[in-house]
Parts: structure tokens; C-alpha cells; sequence
């Protein structure tokens, strides 16, 4: 995985990856990677049981904002662990704070469960303050964090909309190309 210190503006992939596509700051959070040190106090159990919940929301949520293949955690690998812990799939949560957008990959969970990770507090209230991602409410506080401008996320149903209407207009050209 790419390393991003703790707030910084992320710049990982194109769409929503790329802060130049917010109109507020898109910042990162537990993009760690071994070396680069973290604050160890862990979090309260109610933050991580919501990062849980975050999380295990992302997949219907955001299913096609998901990376291919499964990570590692390079703190379990640089401490030689006979067990690397856990292998997860690459997704992020997007979590609105005010005026700011933070992203954290789902790892998250693990670095504050395994490696007592202490995300900043601003990041922590807005986990505790965030809706469903998957519920209507949970838009209203993303498009007012990104200045109540539409967030550069699509829902799913907008995502497969739009490919629907790319399928749509290929399978038109291809039909008026076979009929000439
Ligand atoms: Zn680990």
C-alpha cells in the first residue's frame, strides 16, 4: 500500500482518490506503512466498533470503488510475526468531518485492533458523528463537508446508471455499424 501521514491530502488514484476532485481538503487517514511511525494508544471500543461498522458498510456502499487484490499489513511483516495478520481487501471509507473529507482504507480497523493505531481526534469525532454509508443521511453531511458541492463519490445506483448508458450507447453504434 501507498504511505500518507495522518492528514495529509491524498492523492492515491483518479475519482474520489484524488483531492484535486474535492472542493475540501480530502484527507488521509491510517495510510500507514511500516517504517513511518503512528501514535500507539488505541482507540475507545465504541470508535472501534463504528470503524467496524464503516467498514463492513463500504462493500454495498461503494462496491465499485474497490481495488483489486488483498493487502497485508507491513507492521505485522516488519515485526516478523509468524502470522502476518490478516489479509483484507482494499476498501475505504469516506468519512465527512466539517469542512474536510477523510479517507481511511479498511486496514484501519486492523492497525487499532492489532497495533493500537490512535487516529487524530478531529478523525475520531467525525467517525462517531458519521451515518450509515449506506443510508440517505449519510450524503446531507459529505456534500456539506465538500462545501455543499456534489461529493466527486457516485452511489452505486448513479455508477450503474451511467454504465448502463455507456453499454446503451456502444450497443447503438455497434447496431447502426452492423446494419450499414
Ligand atoms: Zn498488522
Amino acid at each position: 500500500m501507498t504511505w500518507f501521514a495522518d492528514l495529509d491530502l491524498l492523492k492515491y488514484h483518479s475519482g474520489p482518490f484524488d483531492a484535486e476532485n474535492w472542493s475540501a481538503p480530502l484527507r488521509a487517514i491510517g495510510w500507514l506503512e511500516a517504517p513511518h511511525l503512528f501514535r500507539r494508544d488505541g482507540c475507545p471500543d465504541s470508535v472501534l466498533e463504528k470503524l467496524k461498522a464503516l467498514v463492513g458498510q463500504s462493500p454495498t456502499a461503494h462496491p465499485h470503488y474497490r481495488f483489486r487484490g488483498g493487502m497485508t499489513c507491513s507492521w505485522c511483516v516488519a515485526a516478523a510475526l509468524e502470522t502476518p495478520g490478516p489479509v483484507w481487501s482494499q476498501e475505504n471509507i469516506f468519512v465527512p468531518g466539517a469542512g474536510v473529507v477523510y479517507v481511511a482504507p479498511s486496514g484501519i480497523v486492523h492497525y487499532v485492533e492489532a497495533h493500537a493505531y490512535r487516529p487524530p481526534e478531529e478523525f475520531i469525532e467525525a467517525v462517531l458523528r458519521c451515518p450509515d454509508l449506506e443510508s440517505q443521511e449519510y450524503c446531507k453531511p459529505l456534500c456539506e463537508a465538500n462545501g455543499n458541492k456534489e461529493p466527486p463519490l457516485e452511489s452505486k445506483e448513479t455508477h450503474e446508471r451511467k454504465w448502463a448508458d455507456t453499454r446503451a450507447k456502444f450497443a447503438r453504434i455497434r447496431g447502426s455499424r452492423d446494419g450499414q
